[in-house]
């Protein structure tokens, strides 16, 4: 039996295990940079089979490592953990306990196979070649995310390539999609105070209302993206919050807004800072306001080693496995991943597993009532797992 056939078959005998990994962790949620009980959970997995595992970064990632003894390349591949504060709006057996915390972006389904797929190439260790460093990720979903300290620590010390995967409830289940190049967007958040002066509605003229320069400031925005940004480029500018609530006889004295930035190529980042930071010093100029302006550019673009790609995804195409029906371009994803900062250290690799459920219904990634076909799971373990033998072969 080949190595390749070996994995598959070990894997096709795991599936109940990874569906309960999974549904244990859905069970049992935590938000971002509080994922104690998840963290321990899968220590003690590792544990139990007599594998060892090492902490990495500030938050509670951790890192397994696999020594085949033989030489070659260290791949890394890495799996997030963290959850959504959500409340979960889903009746299943395995509902979320925790309220208002929920795993609506299947990184339980991330954590179930890598967890699944690790304790087997380590039982397989001998017969590979190189190294694999498995990496369980926390805080994917809030700046700074957990990828950024992990790497600080030193987790990619040695580590030649990476490759991450994500469910997309938006591809059928049996689809693996990829892209070359940029592939995510990249992220910025930044929070806005206008302070004015307050004062009573009736006398306007000796205050200065903080939410007349904070609705100017809103629509003012709305130019960065029509007037300054290149047709052939992509960004998207948003505000989310803009705490205008008062009375109806005071001047508000100031306002808060919180907004989002999304783009693709780090120098359209640039461009829509300057313009955000002008037009905020503009607004202070016209209303005779001051403002305070929190600015933080947190994930970059997601860049796919076109190399490292092309080989992972020839791999997944050409091993036969009965349950991917395709495997395809399926251009730019809109959102922002942290992942970023590991293909930003590392030539990597970021593809998507498609989980749509049967009946083709929407349950959007970050909605109460997202839900993934857990047949993605093992499609997930087998093109991981493909898509390392093959590397570590060559
Ligand atoms: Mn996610």
């Amino acid at each position: 039996m080949t190595v390749q056939s070996e994995l598959m078959q070990r894997l096709n005998d795991s599936v109940a295990d990874i569906i309960n990994i999974r549904r244990h962790l859905h069970e049992h949620p935590e938000v971002s940079f509080q994922e104690k009980e998840t963290a321990r959970y899968i220590k003690d997995f590792y544990h139990q089979n007599g594998i060892e595992t090492k902490n990495f970064g500030n938050g509670y990632g951790l890192v397994v490592d696999i020594d085949s003894g033989h030489p070659g390349k260290t791949l890394a591949l890495r799996a997030d953990f963290d959850a959504l504060a959500i409340q979960e709006d889903n009746d299943l057996p395995f509902k979320s306990k925790n309220p208002g915390v929920m795993h609506a972006c299947g990184h339980d389904g991330h954590t179930a196979y890598m967890m699944i797929l690790a304790k087997n190439l380590f039982e397989m260790k001998n017969k590979l070649r190189g190294k694999i460093r498995i990496i369980h990720q926390p805080a994917e979903e809030v700046s700074p995310g957990g990828a950024k300290s992990m790497i600080e620590s030193g987790v990619l010390e040695g580590v030649d390539n990476v490759i991450g995967v994500h469910v997309m409830t938006s591809m059928p289940t049996g689809s693996i999609g990829y892209h070359t190049e940029e592939t995510q967007t990249g992220r910025a958040n930044f929070t806005i105070t206008f302070t004015g002066k307050g004062g009573h509605a009736s006398m306007p003229h000796l205050s200065k209302d903080a939410i007349v320069a904070g609705s100017y400031f809103v629509t003012a925005l709305q130019t960065v993206v029509s007037r300054n940004i290149d047709p052939f480029d992509t960004a998207s500018v948003t505000i989310g919050s803009f705490d205008g609530a008062g009375s109806y006889n005071a001047i508000k004295e100031s306002v808060v807004l919180k907004g989002d930035v999304r783009i693709m190529k780090e120098s359209t980042r640039k461009v829509v800072r300057t313009r955000i930071e002008k037009i905020v010093n503009g607004i202070c100029d016209m209303f005779d306001v001051k403002a305070d302006i929190d600015y933080d550019d947190n994930y970059p673009v997601l860049y796919n080693d076109p190399k490292i790609t092309e080989k992972a995804m020839s791999a997944v195409s050409h091993a036969d496995i009965p349950e991917i029906t395709e495997v395809f371009d399926c251009g730019p994803q809109d959102p922002s991943e942290d992942f970023a900062y590991f293909a930003n250290d590392r030539p990597s690799c970021f593809f998507y597993v498609g989980c749509q459920t049967p009946d083709g219904a929407n349950h959007p990634h970050h909605s109460p009532d997202f839900m993934m076909n857990e047949d993605c799971l093992l499609i997930a373990a087998k093109a991981m797992g493909t898509v390392t033998l093959n590397y570590l072969e060559k």
